[in-house]
């Protein structure tokens, strides 16, 4: 019999992380499940009600579990939040018109108990009233476990995987990315994203190539498809042609070249061609890292993103935890400068076993230095853990999602007691240790001259500073070609910022993904930033751009970009010099 030829298909998405996979679909969802419907005979109808029962009182039991849990960490309030959900579970009349169901059409309770969930969802969203509304989601939450306890599974993650994939999913959480390993997941593809958003963030650090916000890859994705991820253009094939597969095996191996090329700038000097001297740093979201940093030749980290200790895990990370990863990054670095960030939860980073409470907008939520604030008891762990880790190294401290001055000096005053506490104690830390701010909300940048006489440095966080400025959410994929880097607005303000920070006497950095991005460095440098730090694997290439470009050179660059009105006059001049400068073309 002849095989039937299978589809091929080219998608064209957002480049999340450079170099090719070639391999397998892995069809990934951490949520939905194949619900097969399948007869029940009539003696067995007693049992199919037994096992619906039981997976409500499992469900239960977690519930009230997750709430125990909250109450202690996060206040009876948050815990609070979840009696909806108990109040879904105890309906009465879902509950018997389940078991009826069951009776009546004697199939399977998990194809009855779907049924009549949606049934009841549809019902919820075309309410008029916003709060029974929103209920929808606590339906369709405990409806997900309810069918979950039915089906005996466990949410699948993605470790232990036992082969080489690569992950195609509809969505990826940070916290599901995070759990990725190299030597499995050897690419990934998903229809939601983008570029800035934290899960392509993680993927650059993982190395592993991936394209994101491709809309429409899951619907014509199937398990064990034959697939290749460009991550350097964004394009997806599924079933590619042979022709597909050769003409990416010689692209595979010219990216490795080029970067093993790059490789080579590796312990050369962040400086122009006239001697002007810049940092080149790695921003990291695991202590495990450490080996990448070096090899790639950070002359220091710029960005630690700690909140990641907080993923993942059934309770919080101990003051020993913070100690020891922050011990082990300041002793790798030697004397190197380390900025690490105090815990950014929220957005689009949850702890899982938090249950963070369901915000409308999640990004301009709880989050970050705010829930630090909120939760002092938890943030004292983490500083009482950078403090005693800082005599190790050269330690910075750096407070993200900083919105005025107060909360920068309630900060600052938690921070104070944690070394009054300390040196009670007689434990020893830097007491010179530095302090800076990301710079990443639009009011902050407004007030820069008030915030830098309480700070050493400013880290500016293009990722955040530009979807607050712009409106324009970094992981939507649908608004993809609103979020601009190069938008004179976006470039006024980084020269505001920068200008602010050097007349206060402080150095201005940036660990937004925009300083690794090769036309932007040129820009950067010549609005004289001081300090650039991305994913580690994008050190050499920053570098490879500083050391090709006088400072003078930049600097009229950015004074004349500074003139340009729209975000395409800007990117294509500046993608016109970087060719002149670097490639001499
Ligand atoms: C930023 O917002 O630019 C940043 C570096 O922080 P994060 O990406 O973790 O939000
Ligand atoms: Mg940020």
């Amino acid at each position: 019999m002849m095989k039937k030829k299978l589809d091929r298909k080219i998608i064209k998405g957002v480049a999340a992380s450079p170099g090719i996979a070639i391999g397998r679909v892995y069809l990934w969802d951490s949520e939905d499940y194949n619900i097969h419907t399948y007869p029940v005979k009539e003696s067995s109808l007693a049992t199919e009600i037994v096992r619906f029962e039981e997976a409500l009182i499992k469900t239960r039991a977690e519930i009230i579990d997750i709430q125990k849990k909250l109450s202690k960490e996060m206040g009876v309030e948050h815990a609070e939040i979840f009696n909806a959900h108990l109040l879904v579970l105890e309906d009465r009349m879902l509950i018997e018109e389940v078991i009826n169901k069951i009776k009546k059409e004697r199939v399977n309770v998990e194809r009855i108990f779907v049924e009549v969930l949606k049934k009841y969802c549809d019902i919820f969203s075309k309410m008029d009233d916003e709060y029974l509304r929103e209920r929808l989601i606590d339906i369709q939450d405990v409806g997900k476990r309810v069918v979950r306890n039915l089906l005996g599974k466990q949410k699948t993650e993605l470790f232990d995987l036992g082969e080489q994939v690569v992950v195609v999913a509809t969505n990826l959480s940070p916290s599901d990315t995070a759990l990725m390993q190299k030597d499995e997941v050897i690419g990934f593809a998903t229809d939601m994203g983008g570029r800035t958003s934290h899960t392509a963030i993680l993927a650059r650090s993982l190395e592993i190539p991936a394209v994101v916000g491709l809309k429409t890859l899951t619907p014509g994705a199937l398990k064990g498809n034959s697939i290749i991820i460009d991550g350097n253009n964004g394009i997806v094939i599924i079933n590619p042609k042979t022709s597909d597969i050769k003409k990416y095996k010689i692209e595979k191996k010219n990216f490795e070249n080029f970067e093993r090329g790059l490789s080579r700038l590796k312990s050369l000097p962040s400086i122009t061609k006239d001697k002007h001297t810049v940092q080149v740093g790695a921003n990291i979201e695991f202590p495990e890292e450490m080996t990448s940093v070096l090899s790639h030749g950070a002359e220091g980290i710029g960005l630690y993103r700690t909140e990641y200790m907080f993923l993942n895990r059934p309770d919080f990370p101990s003051e020993e935890d913070h100690f020891k990863a922050y011990k082990k990054v300041a002793q790798c670095m030697q004397k190197k400068p380390v900025v690490i960030r105090t815990m950014d939860l929220g957005g689009d980073k949850f702890a899982s076993h938090l249950n963070f409470p369901l915000e409308m907008n999640p990004l301009m939520g709880m989050r970050a230095i705010r829930f630090c604030l909120a939760r002092p008891s938890i943030f004292k762990t983490q500083l009482a853990g950078i403090l005693r880790a800082s005599v190790y190294g050269n330690l910075k401290i750096m407070y993200p999602m900083i919105s005025g001055v107060e909360e920068l000096q309630q900060a600052n005053l938690i921070l104070q007691e944690v070394k009054t506490d300390l040196k009670k104690k007689g434990i020893p830390f830097d007491e010179k240790i530095e302090v800076g701010i990301m710079i990443e909300v639009p009011s902050a940048a407004l007030i820069a001259d008030i915030l830098a006489k309480e700070v050493d440095f400013f880290s500016i966080g293009t990722n955040d500073l530009i979807q607050y400025a712009l409106a324009v959410d970094r992981t939507n994929e649908k608004i993809t070609y609103l979020y601009e880097p190069a938008h004179p607005a976006v470039l006024r303000i980084l020269k505001s910022i920068i200008d602010t920070g050097h007349q206060a006497g402080i150095w201005v950095g940036m660990c937004g993904e925009m300083a690794s991005e090769p036309p932007f460095i040129l820009l950067l440098l010549g609005l004289g930033l001081d300090e650039f730090s991305a994913s580690a694997v994008s050190v050499p290439e920053i570098k490879k751009v500083i050391r090709s470009v006088t400072y003078e050179q930049a600097k009229k660059i950015a004074d004349k970009v500074l003139q340009f009105s729209t975000a395409s006059q800007i990117e294509s001049y500046t993608r016109t010099k970087l060719g002149e400068i670097i490639y001499n073309k």
